[in-house]
């Protein structure tokens, strides 16, 4: 007579062993239909689940993120049932769930092809047509070797090989097809449908390039094909803004082969580079901040001592030279910057005392987690290090923080989420210094006006840490700031200050990026923009098009004025339609064309057009000049077409 419990806290009592699908439908009609699975006593199960004595019940729907799971792996499933019967030859491997939908992994005599792709779906809808319901078997585990040999699933037999001998194996099946899975999965195939195949690509076995080659398949699953419809949109949408695409038409920077995470800038792209510097530079300054600069290579040992090597020691890239000394390339510059700080006496009255410095840091990512800007081995951060007493951790911590804000605002970032990230497993220092800088930090986050969420086990291996998460034009989260104290590496590598009674103290070191990343932050904006950066920002601010040959004396003359307004002008007077120029720039995503025909050149004017292809009429040259600078001073906030 088992008693379910419910989410609500109501019973229902039933007379015998029962199914959750059984108590599913003793609550509802609605719910039966819904029902994926259920959590009883806290263990996900199917549907099929046979409930014996009293437990605690709740029903999973795909409103549910463990339904959703259900759902997309479930879907995995389906894709592998389709793919056998489309060509039995072909062996499956895994099939997980991965963000927003599956991949499954199959071996192949081929790379599969966009048409196999449609067979599949094709297949797939079948499938789900016949709503075949899905079953679950269990067997031992060396029968289940035996099994998937028998029927020439040798990657299937080699992953349960790997399972304990006593350990039971589950097998779901659908149909005439079956699979190793720990399951659950959705009770038929009929509950599934709102999904889409979108890639194939080559992966390895067990992601070792010295395995064989496989065909991974990716798809994504939805509830229902609204949900699916606008995840598609926003993919494209994605795929539109991709940055790597916005870099080769705008002519911005290249990766090579022979530099593997390290970017090669052009001119225009080493412009908006060096934009975001200069106005990380000018904000800075005025925030009390002096910059440095410490050496990219420092010796080995230097790293022994801070605890790099230990902690950090598989990212760094190493170098000997002719003598034998072992140097490390710096993937951080905090080190540098307390040897700076060790030089000399200082005193409590000079704390904080705030270095700043654009350190290019190198860190080991494994070539397949390289993704244009945004991973890279090679990269800048706007890096700084302040050094407090630990009564100043509070206040200079709410300064950063409105700093931080203020950037982010001028950048276009609206939405801004903090994370508190706390002690992870691998760490320095004990645990009471550790609690110490974790509560320091949580009160000056609290005392910044901020609200955050926790972040466990992610903080440095020196210290807790504040992330900075900004939301993007299309909805998606980028982590870019961070703020950490570190009550650690200055005691480690020597660094004092004389306090008020002229005794020795340690320092506490506050570590912080805005950007993070230089070229990561880059990748960011291009994508928000969708390449349409504001004209503070746009390597070339306005060009002067003329519209045939007469006009080429004054269009030098004029674009001679911008240029000497401090404006990034550039003329073009190739002998081509006016039209063709402007398509050609506005592609560029140029923010000003200025064309001047034989009328602004007898009145001195030039007419203005945007890139989004408003013309806003001939203005003379000095009120041009005047409002596109306006426009960049103003960072984008007051620009010509409003
Ligand atoms: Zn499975
Ligand atoms: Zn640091």
């Amino acid at each position: 007579m088992p008693v379910i419990t419910l989410p609500d806290g109501s019973n229902k009592t039933f007379d015998q062993p029962v199914t959750v699908a059984d108590i599913a439908a003793s609550i509802g009609r609605g719910l039966a239909k819904a029902a994926l699975a259920g959590v009883v006593d806290g263990r996900l199960v199917d549907t099929s689940h046979v409930v014996k004595s009293d437990a605690s019940l709740r029903i999973i729907t795909s409103r549910d993120p463990e339904g959703l799971e259900i759902l997309r792996h479930s879907t995995a499933h389906l894709l592998a049932q389709a793919v056998q019967s489309v060509y039995p030859k072909a062996q499956v491997t895994i099939g997980p769930v991965i963000e927003d939908g599956f991949y499954y992994d199959f071996a192949f005599e081929r790379p599969f092809t966009p048409e196999d792709l449609e067979k599949f779906e094709q297949k797939m809808r079948e499938i789900v047509k016949a709503d075949q319901p899905v079953r679950r078997r269990v067997l031992a585990r060396d029968a289940a070797i035996a099994h998937f040999k028998s029927i020439g699933e040798h990657y299937k037999a080699e992953i349960i090989a790997a399972i304990p001998s006593t350990e039971e194996i589950s097998l779901y099946g659908q149909g005439d097809w079956e699979d190793l899975c720990r399951g659950p999965h959705v009770p038929s195939t009929g509950k599934l449908g709102a999904f889409k195949l979108t890639k194939v690509a080559g992966a390895y076995w067990r992601g070792d390039s010295r395995n064989e080659m496989l065909q991974r398949i990716y798809g994504t699953a939805w509830p229902d094909d609204k949900q699916l419809k606008d995840y598609l949109t926003r993919l494209e949408e994605a795929e539109k803004r991709d940055h790597r695409r916005i870099g080769r038409e705008l002519d911005l920077f290249h990766f090579q082969e022979e530099a593997p995470g390290a970017v090669f800038w052009h001119p225009n792209g080493w412009t908006i580079f060096q934009q975001l510097i200069a106005y990380m530079r000018e904000k800075q300054s005025a925030a009390g901040y002096q910059e440095i600069s410490s050496p990219e290579i420092m010796d080995r040992e230097l790293w022994v001592q801070s605890g790099h090597v230990e902690k950090f020691g598989e990212n760094m890239f190493l170098t000997r030279t002719p003598d034998e000394r072992v140097y490390a390339i710096k993937p951080m510059n905090c080190p540098g910057h307390v040897q700076v700080f060790r030089q000399g006496l200082h005193s409590y009255r000079e704390l904080p005392i705030r270095y700043a410095e654009f350190g290019k840091v190198h860190r080991y990512e494994p070539s397949g987690a390289l993704h244009g800007l945004l991973r890279v081995r090679a990269f800048t951060q706007d890096d700084a290090h302040v050094f407090v007493t630990e009564d100043q951790i509070g206040e200079e911590t709410v300064r950063g923080i409105d700093l931080m804000m203020s950037i982010y605002r001028d950048f276009g970032f609206e939405n801004v989420r903090v994370k508190f990230a706390d002690r992870p497993e691998r760490r320095v220092g004990d645990d009471a210094t550790w609690t110490k800088a974790e509560e320091a930090l949580k009160s000056a986050t609290r005392a910044a006006g901020i609200d955050y969420e926790f972040n466990p086990g992610e903080g440095a291996f020196y210290g807790p840490k504040l992330e900075f998460v900004l939301k993007d034009a299309i909805g998606r989260d980028w982590q870019c700031g961070t703020w950490q104290v570190d009550l650690n590496l200055p005691g480690r590598l020597g660094a004092h200050y004389i306090d008020e009674n002229s005794q020795k103290r340690t320092p506490v070191m506050l570590h912080r990026a805005i950007f993070g990343s230089l070229e990561r932050f880059f990748g960011i904006l291009l994508e928000h923009h969708a390449g349409k950066l504001p004209a503070w920002l746009s390597p070339v601010q306005a060009v002067v098009l003329n519209i045939s040959e007469k006009q080429a004396k004054f269009a030098a003359e004029a674009a001679e004025f911008l240029k000497n307004q401090g404006l990034r002008a550039e003329i073009d007077l190739r002998n081509e339609k006016v039209g063709y120029k402007i398509r050609e720039h506005t592609l560029k995503r140029v923010p000003y064309l200025l064309v001047a025909g034989d009328r602004e050149v007898e009145s001195r004017q030039l007419a203005v057009r945007t890139r989004s292809g408003k013309d806003l009429g001939a203005m003379p040259l000095e009120e041009v000049a005047a409002r596109i600078a306006q426009d960049v001073a103003s960072r984008g906030l007051d620009h010509l077409e409003d």
